[in-house]
């Protein structure tokens, strides 16, 4: 993972628009510097670049950016002497950007009263996520751990479902698993859904005990190294309860596969969601597939690129995202399928590898 690399293609992409950037967005932060730290900020000038944090961060901020190989000033005191810092920074400079989308405003109404009037504060988004779509071998080779450890603890969790657990049991269990194969946690709340509550995409696991005969959706990933994997199965134990349920596992299986072989360089976020959402449409549940098919995944769960009816991304060789239409049908049932892959010269591969079979026996 070249992490020494990142502020000269920050500064050969963006920085002719600006006389520096101030990146306060935490995860850009890390990007750009191994910092992993939970508070500070850098300023990313023409030629070098300053690292404010406080005192907790001392000894961790210098060792970090001295293992990925990164060299900026590293200046450490408390939030009034980090902004002192950075005001000495932007001094004498024409115009300054802000990450719009991580500032707040009472921030940004300091920085222009502290900075004065000479300094123009220039609002940016997107700029350091621009260039994380794009992962290098070191972040692919993060993601594929992390969706492995996801694969292995599904499989280890999978047959206790027979003994009709409850969501939260399973969402639990899914976690100290990921925990126990060496993940640093999960990238975001376990989804585990089942009966009814399928239906909700993004439903809390509950007390509910999962019957048999129920579609049970899971809906998980692990973090190694700060980066996340993401999938989703839709589970049963038993022959689904109504040959509906099981069509609507067939169709959202269809549309994933559609998706995914959709997926290759060029490829835009609309045409692959399209590839998912026909298959849904044609089977009479348009309606029903509630959200986008894909988002991006790294040092973020949810990423650029956008994979969805209003994406304006185009996939390139490198970006890693998912593919996970679903189907909904409130108070009845509801089917996803999720895997994360990587964008390649032949179109994709899979850092996914759980088996899609619906039935646990
Ligand atoms: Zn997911
Ligand atoms: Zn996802």
């Amino acid at each position: 993972m070249r992490v020494d690399l990142r502020l000269g293609r920050l500064r050969a992409a963006r920085l002719e628009e600006w006389d520096a950037l101030l990146v306060t967005n935490l995860v850009n932060v890390r990007y750009l510097t191994g910092f992993t730290g939970s508070a500070g900020m850098l300023l990313v000038r023409r030629d070098d670049a300053i690292l404010v944090t406080d005192g907790r961060y001392a000894t961790q901020s210098a060792e970090q950016l001295a293992l990925a190989g990164v060299t900026a000033d590293v200046e450490i005191g408390p939030p009034a002497r980090q902004r002192d810092v950075v005001k000495a920074g932007v001094a004498g400079l024409g115009r300054v950007g802000l990450e719009a989308g991580s500032i707040t405003w009472a921030a940004q109404r300091t920085f222009a009263e502290e900075w004065g009037s000479s300094v123009e504060l220039v609002p940016t988004s997107g700029v350091v996520e621009e260039l994380r779509r794009v992962k290098d071998q070191g972040e692919i080779s993060r993601i594929s751990a992390a969706a492995a450890i996801a694969d292995e603890a599904l499989a280890r969790v999978k047959p206790t479902l027979a003994g009709k657990p409850s969501e939260a049991d399973v969402a639990l269990a899914l976690d100290h698993e990921m925990r126990r194969l060496g993940a640093s946690g999960s990238s975001f709340e376990t989804i585990v859904a089942a009966g009814p509550n399928a239906a909700k995409p993004h439903a809390r696991p509950s007390s509910r005990r999962i019957e048999h005969g129920e579609l049970v959706v899971i809906d998980f990933g692990a973090v190694v190294d700060g980066y996340c994997s993401d999938m989703t199965r839709t589970l049963c134990v038993g022959e689904p309860a109504t040959p509906e349920l099981e069509r609507m596992v067939e169709v959202v299986a269809a549309s994933q596969a559609a998706g995914v072989a959709a997926v290759h360089p060029g490829a835009t976020g609309v045409e692959v969601d399209r590839a998912c959402r026909d298959v849904i449409g044609d089977a009479g549940w348009a309606d029903a597939f509630l959200h986008g098919t894909g988002h991006g995944v790294g040092l973020d769960i949810h990423e650029a690129p956008w994979v969805g009816t209003t994406s304006t991304d185009t996939l390139a060789i490198g970006h890693v995202v998912t593919v996970e239409p679903g189907v909904y049908l409130p108070q009845y049932g509801g089917v996803r399928i999720e895997d994360t892959v990587v964008v390649t010269d032949m179109g994709c591969y899979p850092l996914t590898k759980s088996p899609k079979d619906l039935v646990i026996a």
